[in-house]
């Protein structure tokens, strides 16, 4: 191998003039005499042992003709923290036919330095290794060892005695392959979204698969060569290192809801069946001012270390019966971000939007009359209040979340315009956020052109058409900034490796949904919707808030099973933060599946990321707060938006509208593999 890539350079004879000639040659004749032991030793290096000469000039050269490796691009959080780096690691490489060259001489030595170094090494392994590749030069001993590790070693190959003479000259053919591997320094934290690599540096999930060519970089080479004079010179071409992402993540928003979804199902493990407290927590934390994500996480974290591992989901019994591919799966399911690849029914977050539409086409009335029903298409679909909430202003239909009120807002706006404007809001298109991954809903809504009278009227009420996570808190944050739509995004910054700006990205708003008129009439009833209906539990004293509560069936009708969220945001006047929670299949009673469960995990949130974004207190704090407070919240949480499982969901199960458009089920759809394909090399 290594004779391949010999080059010997030949020079070009330089002219010097007679004095110069002169001058030089006593100097060369001073040079020659002080050195003329090393030059008579080089000839008889050249004639006599040639052979053997050039053996070990040649696995000099292997070990000079070497990768450097590029360092691949941290990724930082919005302040600079450090969430992935890289260490560097050392193989350490037997030169296997070296050793075997002079047996007599370097095998007992080598063995013996090699084991009293490292502790883990066997004599029989290394005698194994000796006669089964006898000629290899390039035979891994270990992988990835720490620099301290392989320091004892080194040092014992560069003793020197008083002399300057190698004290272990005869300690031969080991050498030290450098590479780097990733480091993340709070394990799982934000794992849906950073993602990991292989040892190739290839980035699976998150922002390492999404930016792998941007963290990635160019290995350099170290070149050794034979010059005229024969001597190994060596040419060195730099590695260009990755470039670095700074993320809009802020790792103590993360910290935070991270943990309220650790207590949650924690909380609420093993109450009504055994496992988790839900199938799947998301919660997703963003700037409904520019689409930057603050803090993006789910119910599934691992370890980004050890991204393999999965002792934290499955016990060693599992684990050892799957096969090679049940195991990828379950991975695969892990890997899973829930804010971008699952998709739900929103149920009732979903009304905002259906007002939005009425008031920015004009087609709604003042008010409407809910009796409790509605006859649609042969089927008696009923409100939350089945005796009928009555008359209700369009403010009061969104506070008390009526579904009656918002059947007859969509049929007054006819199919045309509400799926016209579902698009404006991005509903059924991706959001193109920066990760890999997110799910397509285009099959998974209504068009004017499939749609129906009963799919129109469940749709306005959130049903029987599904969104992401991501989509979702997307579109709601243009209902309130005023009507602009943001990509939804995670790096603002890529930087190089000394810290110079390669590219800032912009926050550029890609379309206007609403004008500022309707956007701050829907803030008013969200505002109200939190301060005194159905979204009260949401509230943290002293701040204003908007917020809409949702619950949603999943699959089918009799099944029972919820999907709960809350999206709220805060202030109400200049929106500066809004969160996201979505509960799905939460492990509690029937009685107790409802919104409140998310509204509450939301007031949770706000509770410490208002104070830590420096958002000020903008309201009154209530005189008897302290004392009521938690009291309020739950009973207030039970009035919700009605749907949830205490015989009253949003429209009875007796042969209700069940078929998703395109046979979709309405159920969380089954996401697509991350490692799709890749049978990745552990790390
Ligand atoms: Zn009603």
């Amino acid at each position: 191998m290594a004779s391949v890539r010999r080059t010997i350079k030949r020079r070009e004879p330089v002219k010097f003039s007679r004095k110069m000639k002169k001058k030089l040659l006593v100097l060369f004749s001073f040079v020659l005499i002080s050195l003329g032991g090393l030059v008579g030793r080089l000839v008889y290096i050249e004639q006599v042992k040639g052979e053997e000469y050039e053996k070990q000039v040649l696995s000099q050269q292997a070990y000079g003709n070497q990768t450097i490796p590029y360092q691949r691009g941290e990724i930082l959080d919005a302040k600079g923290t450090i969430l992935a780096s890289n260490v560097a690691v050392y193989n350490v490489i037997l030169d296997c036919k070296l050793i075997n060259d002079d047996k007599d001489k370097y095998m007992k030595p080598t063995i013996a330095a090699l084991l009293k170094c490292f502790t883990d090494v066997t004599e029989e392994e290394l005698r194994a290794a000796l006669a089964d590749q006898p000629d290899s030069r390039y035979f891994v001993l270990r992988r990835k060892l720490p620099y301290e590790e392989i320091e004892v070693f080194q040092n014992l190959q560069a003793e020197k005695d008083k002399k300057g003479k190698k004290k272990n000259p005869n300690v031969q053919g080991v050498w030290f392959e450098k590479e780097y591997k990733r480091e993340h320094p709070y394990n799982s934290l934000a794992s849906k979204v950073l993602g990991f690599t292989t040892s190739g540096n290839e980035g699976i999930g998150g922002l390492e698969d999404y930016y792998n060519d941007t963290l990635n970089g160019v290995n350099g080479r170290q070149y050794g060569y034979l010059n005229s004079d024969n001597n190994v010179e060596k040419t060195i071409k730099e590695p260009i290192n990755g470039k670095t992402l700074v993320t809009t993540l802020d790792i103590n928003i993360q910290t935070i809801i991270e943990k309220k979804i650790a207590e949650f199902q924690e909380a609420h493990r093993d109450e009504e069946r055994v496992g988790a407290g839900s199938e799947h927590t998301g919660v997703l934390v963003m700037n409904p001012q520019n689409g930057e994500i603050y803090g993006m996480a789910d119910s599934h974290p691992y370890d980004l270390n050890h991204p393999w591992d999965l002792s934290s989901y499955c016990s060693q019994e599992e684990i050892d019966s799957f096969s090679e591919q049940e195991r990828l799966d379950k991975l695969n399911s892990i890997w899973q971000n829930f804010c971008i690849t699952s998709t739900y029914e929103p149920g009732s977050t979903a009304k905002p939007f259906t007002v939005a539409t009425g008031l920015e086409t004009g087609k709604i009335k003042e008010s409407y009359y809910c009796d409790g029903v509605e006859k649609i298409g042969g089927y008696d679909i009923k409100c939350v209040n089945r005796s009928g909430h009555g008359m209700e202003t369009i403010e009061k239909s969104v506070m008390d979340s009526c579904n009656d009120a918002m059947m007859q807002m969509a049929d007054d706006i006819g199919e045309e315009d509400f799926y016209k404007y579902q698009n404006i809001f991005n509903f059924g298109l991706r959001t193109n956020i920066d990760l890999p991954g997110e799910a397509r809903t285009d099959k998974l809504i209504y068009t004017a052109e499939n749609t129906d009278k009963t799919s129109l009227a469940t749709n306005s009420f959130g049903q029987n058409f599904n969104v992401t996570m991501v989509q979702l808190a997307s579109a709601f944050s243009s209902l309130i900034n005023g009507g602009y739509y943001y990509q939804p995004h995670l790096v603002k910054k890529i930087i190089d490796d000394q810290g110079n700006t390669v590219q800032n990205i912009e926050a550029i708003p890609l379309k206007q949904t609403l004008s500022k008129q309707t956007s701050d009439k829907i803030k008013g009833y969200l505002y109200k919707t939190v301060s005194e209906g159905t979204g009260k539990s949401a509230k943290v004293p002293g701040y204003s808030m908007g917020g809409k509560t949702g619950t949603a069936q999943k699959g089918n009708r009799d099944d029972k099973k919820y999907v709960v969220s809350f999206i709220g945001f805060a202030p109400v006047e200049e929106p500066q933060v809004l969160v996201y929670v979505v509960i799905d299949e939460a492990n509690v009673q029937l009685e107790r599946q409802s919104s409140a469960l998310a509204t509450d995990m939301t007031k949770q949130i706000f509770s410490e990321i208002l104070p830590y974004l420096n958002i000020f207190q903008d309201e009154e704090l209530p005189q008897d707060q302290t004392t009521s407070e938690g009291q309020e919240g739950s009973q207030a949480g039970n009035e919700d938006d009605g749907n949830q499982g205490t015989g009253d969901p949003e429209y009875p199960s007796e042969g209700a509208p069940n078929v998703m458009p395109d046979g979709g089920d309405g159920t969380t759809q089954e996401p697509e593999p991350l490692g799709d394909n890749v049978i990745p090399e552990e790390p």
